[in-house]
């Protein structure tokens, strides 16, 4: 049997069973159990069959034989083919008679059911003669013969004695028959062992592998079980410990309270109760810990006490199981279902056992059979729900491990995509810094171009405004500003300097006779003239205005300014010039003033008037001269 398949998709080695493959071999070993189950009803009897009410019975008052058969009894009779009076300690007389050839002339004998029976007796009285019959089978299987001889009437007197219930389930069957029934029996008997012991060592066999301890749990539920199925059938007494007197005693209450140790326990771990989950919590462990303690003490106590006190007990457990199973068990969980169905089996195989040990239903292999069957069908059910189970929960986990690892794939992921999107924004903004570094370097660069270009500008305004527009020499102001501070040079350091006023001599006539532009030129002409003749480089000649020009020559003596504007006048009276394309001379009149410390302190002024003033002297003498002021 197959139950399970490996699965390699998940990249590890995991058992798995899948779930229609299951369902089948379900379907198979409760088909194959059903087949047994049918098989052990009870076969047909050819020869004698026991009827109802066949079998008187009166309780033992320490009757004799003797007593029995001639006293004045109230024999009672049994309602059911195999009397049952259920519980008791109390010897009992049991009477069959039986007419005339009613069995035929030969070897029968009297087979009674039921080994864990305590004392049996039983006699044959024939033709006014009651024999004691010696038993065959011994306690473990109770068989009379009785040779039976044709037109004689017989009588059966059989005493008995039990520890636990006084049942006779018995028959009488021929030779042939009985080799027959005991065969079937044995087998039946094999063929169940056979089952449990198995499961016992599959489950076993499982713990040792997979270590979970409800597989052990299991191993011990399903031994208790063997032990009491056997016990409580007499199989054990019949079959395995029949060499054992004080065992078969005590085994029926030894074997009631393991299994109500052991299968309380399983079902509690299977079904996974606690305080939280289950109000009967402490109840229902308080039974299991009682089911132990009778394990312990029964040994210890008469066998009877062992069986009232764990029948009572075992009474109490099925009630706690059922209680779990109705408020655990969701019957949409398939193990939880599995697990419903072989507890009801055997429950109700217990539950019909019990009635029949306390006399209260019949006798026969049917209720016999089905605590043996419920319990066959509980193990088998079981252990497919454990590994049901087992496989559910290791699903969830794989499931849960997938989960995780998908999560963790995600979660790094996520990181990687959040370290990528930080180095973009990290790169983005090292691209602007770098952007705002450039516009900077830019606007440093255009602002530097144009405070060049101011300062150019400003220059040239400056230039602007102090030049001439027609000669391009300096203007009256530059002359004014520079006489002011010369003029301060010359009080604070004591610096003496001289002022020449020059005027074109007859201008007029010039613009008259060679027109304005050519007047233009020969002013500028003449401006240049007189540049060239001055040596210093701050010695400059300024346009006063109109044809006149205005030169300061700073630190120095009168003589030499004299003597300058006397070589001024010279060069521009030899210099003839080319204006418009005309030849034209011209001579200029020259005014000194000699400006030193002890003149001052005079406003710029007057310092010009007072030149103007050498100027007109030298027009006045006749001009192209030079006069000091
Ligand atoms: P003097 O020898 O007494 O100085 O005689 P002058 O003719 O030079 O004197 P006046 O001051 O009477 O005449 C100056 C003339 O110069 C008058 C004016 O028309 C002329 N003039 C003044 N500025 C300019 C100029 O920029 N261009 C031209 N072409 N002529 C000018
Ligand atoms: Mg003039
Ligand atoms: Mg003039």
């Amino acid at each position: 049997m197959r139950l399970f398949t490996r699965q390699k998709n998940l990249g590890e080695t995991a058992w798995s069973c899948s779930r229609i493959m299951r369902a089948r071999v379900l379907r198979n070993v409760l088909a194959a159990l059903l087949c047994l189950f049918l098989s052990s009803a009870p076969a047909v009897v050819s020869g004698h069959s026991i009827q109802a009410g066949d079998w008187l019975y009166v309780l033992d008052e320490g009757y004799s034989v003797d007593d029995v058969r001639d006293g004045d009894m109230v024999w009672q009779t049994s309602p059911w083919k195999a009397p049952n009076l259920g519980f008791t300690s109390e010897p009992y007389w049991f009477r069959l008679s039986l007419s005339e050839n009613e069995l035929a002339e030969g070897v029968w004998y009297l087979w009674i059911h039921n080994a864990i029976l305590t004392e049996m007796q039983f006699f044959v009285h024939k033709r006014g003669e009651t024999e004691p019959v010696l038993m065959l089978g011994g306690m473990r299987m109770p068989v009379y013969p009785i040779y039976v001889e044709s037109d004689t009437q017989y009588t059966f007197y059989l005493w008995v004695k039990s520890d636990t219930a006084l049942q006779i389930p018995a028959e009488i069957i021929s030779d042939m028959e009985f080799l027959t029934k005991r065969e079937q029996q044995d087998s039946l008997f094999g063929i169940f062992v056979g089952i449990l012991f198995s499961m016992m060592l599959y489950n076993f066999v499982l713990y040792l592998t997979i270590r979970d301890n409800t597989f052990l749990l299991y191993v011990g539920h399903s031994s208790a079980l063997l032990f009491f199925v056997c016990s409580w059938q007499g199989l054990g007494n019949a079959y395995i410990w029949n060499g054992y007197p004080t065992f078969q005693n005590m085994s029926i209450g030894l074997a009631t309270f393991s299994v109500i140790g052991f299968s309380t326990w399983f079902c509690g771990v299977f079904l996974g109760i606690n305080a939280s989950n289950f109000k009967l919590n402490r109840v229902y462990w308080a039974v299991r810990d009682l089911g132990f303690v009778g394990v312990v003490v029964t040994p210890f106590i008469p066998s009877q006490w062992g069986i009232f006190s764990s029948s009572f007990l075992s009474f109490f457990a099925v009630l706690m199981v059922i209680n779990a199973m109705f408020s655990r068990a969701k019957l949409s969980y398939r193990p939880a279902r599995l697990f419903v169905m072989g507890w009801t089996m055997y429950v109700t195989g217990a539950f019909v056992m019990g009635l029949n040990k306390f006399g209260l239903i019949e006798v026969n292999q049917t209720t016999e059979n089905l605590l043996l069957w419920g319990a066959v069908f509980d193990m088998v059910l079981l252990c497919i729900a454990l590994g049901d189970k087992f496989h559910e929960e290791r699903n969830i986990k794989i499931k849960a491990q997938e989960m995780a690892i998908k999560a963790v794939k995600r979660e790094k992921n996520a990181k990687e995509t959040a370290i990528a999107k930080q180095k973009q924004s990290q790169v983005a903004l090292e691209e602007a810094a770098r952007a705002q570094r450039n516009y900077a370097l830019v606007l440093e660069r255009r602002v530097k171009e144009r405070t060049l270009e101011l300062k150019r500008a400003q220059l040239e305004l400056e230039h602007v405004s102090e030049q001439d527009a027609l000669t391009n020499l300096k203007n009256r102001r530059f002359f004014i500003d520079q006489l002011e501070s010369h003029i301060l040079l010359c009080q604070e350091k004591k610096r003496a300097f001289a002022i020449l006023l020059v005027d074109i001599d007859n201008f007029k006539t010039v613009n008259d006779s060679h027109g304005h532009l050519a007047g233009d030129e020969c002013i500028r002409s003449t401006g240049k003239l007189l540049q060239e003749k001055l040596k210093r480089e701050d010695e400059v000649v300024c346009r006063y205005g109109g044809e006149e020009f205005v030169i300061i020559m700073p630190c120095t003596s009168e003589g030499d300014a004299v003597a300058m504007a006397e070589s001024l006048r010279s060069h521009v009276a030899k210099c003839p010039m080319l204006c418009e394309g005309q030849r034209i001379m011209v001579t200029i009149s020259i005014g000194v003033l000699m400006v030193t410390d002890e003149v001052l302190p005079e406003l710029a002024d007057n310092l010009i008037a007072q030149a103007d003033q050498a100027l007109y002297q030298a027009k006045s003498q006749g001009r192209n001269c030079v006069c000091v002021a």
